[in-house]
């Protein structure tokens, strides 16, 4: 039956800001200008209006973020681990509000937003406090960039929030964020968030806006780093937009993360494993293992159990507590996905797919015979649409798996760890997971190569990204002079 999750409370905060969000720009919102509509993709309803960040308002936002900086900086980590604490207790308080903003405004399920996304945006901040509490020990020597200029994707509007804003104000930076423009929502509430918590004004920015937005952002002169995520297209743009600027950068861009399917794994737990790999956030996911690869001797049993558990899923209304799989996060994602599935199709593939309602949804997808170099094999669909290649031997695995552009993550299932440990080594993936997929841990670092980007987030890696050499011992931080 149908378990709508309560949105009272949401509604309420959408409503009292129906004359529309300004920007978060030296501790206060500003008067909303230049609106444009944010839009729930499962209702297909106007949920808010935002204003689009102009060159002003980013110069703004820099030099507020720049004058805060050098006191931010001087704080003890001690002090500056107390912000961060109360960051993360605050968004614990008001989860609910966040996770059903979250969802209100992505189309991702509730459970995921309540479970998944917002607790770990607390463990994120909490995590960074303790960074702050011993990063003079930790990493001696070190000291912030200075102003960082933040970038983030739809697809975990809070969380890629929270990778980027913890580690920065842990070491000592002051921000400038912009997040994607389909959801800013949550971090227009985060804002407040912030101002409710007494972190110093200007210690954090929001702007909000599309690419042009960005784009004032990343060829800014205010800004010593740039943090990106999104898609390669957009990666490259700004890597060669920042070449010889001398802004430090990170970048954290698409995937096409192999599945591998070894003849001795669990093969429930594999499939369970799909489940979290291409169906979670709709296969919305940076890492998303979308593409498994089976030892030829399983592959039609575990074809079988696979194709058995995608008739359980169920697609439609992201705030219906039971539904596996939301809406898509915008109309123009919707047709690049059945767009993509199309050519895959003419190609040759053989699709299997359940069922979703009318509107924003894609319902989950199985592609099978598809060849290496099919639309569907080489391309991020970004979408609930998995492919499935048969391997003979462990070294053919490898073959296949590196047989991309990309080297984000991969997922290995056998109950041998030697086999993973050494195929582990052999698959170019920033990240390898055995027997599970998609944990994301704020302790370890995240990230990946190739066309996949570069520079970690989370853990210590993650630390070093927002640190450079002090320029002295007292860790005075440039732009302090
Ligand atoms: P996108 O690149 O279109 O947009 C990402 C962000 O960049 C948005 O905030 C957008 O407004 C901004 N932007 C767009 N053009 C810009 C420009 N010219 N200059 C500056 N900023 C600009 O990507 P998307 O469609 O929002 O996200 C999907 C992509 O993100 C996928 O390819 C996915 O793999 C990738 N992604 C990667 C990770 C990771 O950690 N590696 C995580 C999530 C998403």
């Amino acid at each position: 039956g149908v378990a709508p999750e309560d949105d009272s409370h949401a509604r309420a905060w959408l409503d009292a800001h129906k004359d529309g969000f300004g920007h978060f720009i030296n501790g206060e919102m500003t008067r909303p200008a230049h609106l444009f509509e944010v839009r729930d993709p499962a209702r297909d309803t106007v949920l808010a209006r935002v204003s689009q960040g102009q060159t002003a308002d980013v110069d703004a936002a820099v030099a507020a973020a720049r004058k805060a900086q050098p006191d931010w900086a001087k704080l003890s980590g001690h002090q500056r681990a107390k912000h961060l604490y109360a960051l993360a207790r605050h968004v614990q308080q008001h989860a609910r509000l966040l996770a059903v903003l979250e969802t209100l405004d992505s189309g991702k399920p509730i459970r995921e937003s309540r479970d998944i996304d917002i607790p770990l945006v607390a463990r994120h901040f909490y995590h960074h406090a303790g960074w702050a509490e011993i990063l003079e020990d930790e990493l001696p020597g070190q000291g912030p960039q200075g102003v960082c200029g933040q970038i983030i994707p739809w697809n975990f509007p809070l969380l890629m929030l929270a990778w980027k804003v913890a580690p920065a104000l842990a070491a000592g930076n002051t921000v400038v964020l912009k997040p994607a423009e389909y959801t800013p929502l949550t971090a227009l509430a985060f804002a407040e968030i912030a101002a409710e918590c007494g972190l110093p004004k200007g210690v954090l920015n929001i702007v909000t806006g599309d690419g042009e937005t960005g784009g004032a952002i990343v060829g800014h002169e205010g800004i010593d780093k740039l943090a990106f995520t999104g898609s390669t297209e957009v990666g490259r743009l700004i890597r060669e937009r920042t070449a010889g600027s001398g802004k430090a950068l990170t970048l954290e861009l698409g995937g096409k993360s192999p599945f591998i399917v070894f003849d001795d794994a669990d093969l429930d737990a594999a499939v369970e494993g799909v489940v979290d790999a291409i169906w979670f956030n709709q296969g919305q996911v940076c890492c998303a293992g979308s593409r498994i690869l089976v030892a030829e001797s399983v592959a039609a049993r575990f074809e079988t159990l696979l194709r058995a558990r995608m008739t359980t899923l169920r697609t439609g209304d992201p705030m219906d507590k039971s539904t596996d799989i939301g809406a898509i996060v915008h109309p123009s994602q919707l047709a690049r996905i059945r767009d993509l599935v199309a050519r895959g199709a003419a190609q040759g593939a053989t699709l299997h797919q359940g069922e979703a309602p009318q509107g924003c949804f894609f319902p989950p997808t199985l592609a099978t015979d598809v060849a290496p170099a099919s639309i569907l094999s080489t391309e991020e669909i970004f979408g609930p649409v998995v492919t499935l290649t048969t391997f003979r031997t462990p070294s053919d695995a490898v073959a296949l798996a590196n047989n991309t552009r990309y080297g984000l993550a991969a997922s290995l299932w056998s109950e041998n760890i030697n086999l993973c440990l050494d195929i582990g080594a052999q698959v170019k993936a920033g990240i390898v997971w055995i027997n599970c997929t998609n944990i994301f841990d704020a302790g370890a670092g995240f990230g990946g190569y190739r066309e996949s980007g570069f520079g970690r987030e989370g853990g210590r890696e993650g630390m070093r990204a927002y640190l450079r050499p002090s320029d002295a011992a007292s860790g005075k931080a440039k732009g302090s002079e």
